[in-house]
Parts: structure tokens; sequence; C-alpha cells
């Protein structure tokens, strides 16, 4: 694995392998990495001739400082746990070096960035996009590798090639969970004893929601929802919604548009959770 901190010497390594035709594969992360991380750099080893992934706590994208001061940064760990996979260029420029001059561009996502983290995020999503498309012009990847985790942002970053016309193939990666099914998440880390233990609650809250929607309308099974995570004291709920796969606008009935996803946001304790689960049915 060679570390790069300067996009001029990974532009220039990058170089040599384009010409020589090798098909970029890229995974872009904010490190304290875990098997969800893992699980994207290995699918991008196995359907490219080189593996990049990026470090970057990326400040533009978090709408709460607290968050930014708090967010894990374990370095020595990370650079341990990509050793023992194929990560042929790891990436970790400071933010001068993504940032040099303020970006302030605008980007218009429509109706997919009102709804769910975009709403309850302001910013978020054009922070994230700001970061990706300044990676993306480095790295030029072939194809990039985003967790289902990040449901929203997924879409997020297919409509932002698609405004941008970059050519490049975003290839979804499934959800990585810890044996008691909560998603894995850097987040993870900071979650107290007694947090980390009621957060499994959630993913078992929506596997019930999912065998609910069988008999229920999807109202009746948000309310369920609502009302099972209030029922948990250290638990509190941002939003449980559930979407259309493609508009991420929220359904009235089970027979409106295509695959539906349920997507909830929860507090544990100060940490904030994210997690989703396909209905189909
Ligand atoms: P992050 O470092 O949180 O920005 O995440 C970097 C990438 O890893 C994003 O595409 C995430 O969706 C993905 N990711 C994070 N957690 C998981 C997980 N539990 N399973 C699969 N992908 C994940």
């Amino acid at each position: 694995m060679e570390l790069f901190k300067t996009k001029i010497e990974l532009e220039h390594a990058l170089g040599r392998d384009r010409a020589v035709s090798l098909t970029i594969g890229f995974v872009p992360t904010m490190g304290a990495l875990h098997e969800g991380h893992l699980s994207l750099v290995d699918k991008a080893g196995i359907e490219n001739d080189r593996v990049v992934v990026s470090i970057f706590v990326n400040p533009n994208q978090f709408n709460d400082p607290n968050d930014l001061k708090n967010y894990p940064r374990t370095l020595e760990a990370d650079l341990a746990l990509l050793a023992s996979h194929r990560c042929d260029y790891l990436f970790l420029p400071d933010v001068t070096e993504i940032y040099p001059e303020p970006d302030n561009r605008k980007f218009d996502f429509g109706p997919l960035e009102t709804v769910m983290e975009g709403r309850f995020r302001p910013g978020h999503f054009n922070g994230v996009a700001q970061v990706v498309s300044k990676l993306f012009d480095i790295v030029r990847p072939n194809k990039a590798y985003f967790g289902q985790k990040d449901f929203q942002q997924y879409s997020v970053i297919k409509r932002m090639c698609a405004l941008l016309g970059l050519p490049i193939t975003i290839i979804p990666c499934k959800i990585i969970r810890e044996t008691d099914g909560l998603a894995m998440s850097s987040r993870n880390t900071l979650l107290t004893a007694d947090n980390r233990a009621v957060a499994p609650q959630i993913y078992r809250i929506l596997q019930e929601a999912l065998s609910e929607s069988v008999f229920s309308t999807p109202e009746e099974v948000i309310s369920s929802v609502r009302e099972k995570i209030g029922k948990i004291a250290l638990l509190r709920l941002e939003y449980f919604e559930i979407v259309d796969e493609l508009t991420l606008q929220p359904i009235d009935s089970w027979e409106q548009g295509g695959t539906k996803v349920g997507c909830i946001a929860v507090y544990a304790g100060q940490v904030r959770l994210i997690d989703n689960l396909v209905f189909d049915k």
C-alpha cells in the first residue's frame, strides 16, 4: 500500500496506471474503519486492477460542530486494517489540500435532499457532493463504492454524477452488521455501554416493521415503529419513513411505485445512528 498526502502525487501514480489501461476502483471514507468499509475495499479489489481508498473527515458535511469535533479518528488502526486487505493507494489529504479555497458550490438535488437526512441535516449533502466531486476529480475512478447504510447518500451521489456528467459507475454495497444486528458505523465507538446495549433494538424494530407490513398500511407500520422506539428510554427517534427507492419520497400505499425502503434515524444518547431495510413484499 502506498500512502499519498498530496493530490499531485496521487494523480501522478494513477496517470501511470491509466496509461497502461488499468481500471481504478475508489472507496471514499472518513476513516475509523470497520468491516463495513472493508467490504467495500474488498469488492473494489475484485472488480478493479487498482484500489484507491481515501480517508478524509470532511468538515463541509457536518452540520453539527460537536459531531465534527467528536468524530473518531483512528489512523494507526486504519492503516493496520487496510494492510490486511488489498488497498493499493491510500489518500490522506489534509483540509487545505482538498479546500485550498472555500468551496461555495451549491448543488441542486431537488426532492432527493428535502427528505430524511437532507431535512434533518441541512447542508449535509451539499458538503458530501463538494468533497466527493473533488475526490472524483483527483482519482477519476472507473467505479466508486458506496454502502447502502447511507442509502440516501448513494442516490445523491448517483444524481451528482448525472448532473456533472461524470463517467463513473456507482456501485451500491450491502449493509454490514454486528452479530447483534446493529449496522456497523464509525460512530458506534462513541456509544456508552448502556446505549450500545439498546442500539440493536433499532434493527430488531425495523425487522418487525417488515413483518407487520404484510397486514398493515404504511401509516400503521410507521406508528408502530414510533411507538416501539418511544418505549425505549435511551433511544430518541428522529424519523422513520418508508420511501420509494428511486424518488426517496414517502409512500402512502404498498401498491405505489417500485421497491420500498424503511429508513430510520435514532439518537442513542448523543450519538445519531441511521439504518434502513428494504421492504420487498
Ligand atoms: P464513512 O466513513 O462513514 O463516510 O463511510 C464510508 C463508506 O462506507 C460509505 O459509502 C458508507 O456508506 C460505507 N459504510 C459505512 N458503514 C457501512 C456498513 N455498516 N456497511 C456497508 N457500508 C458501510
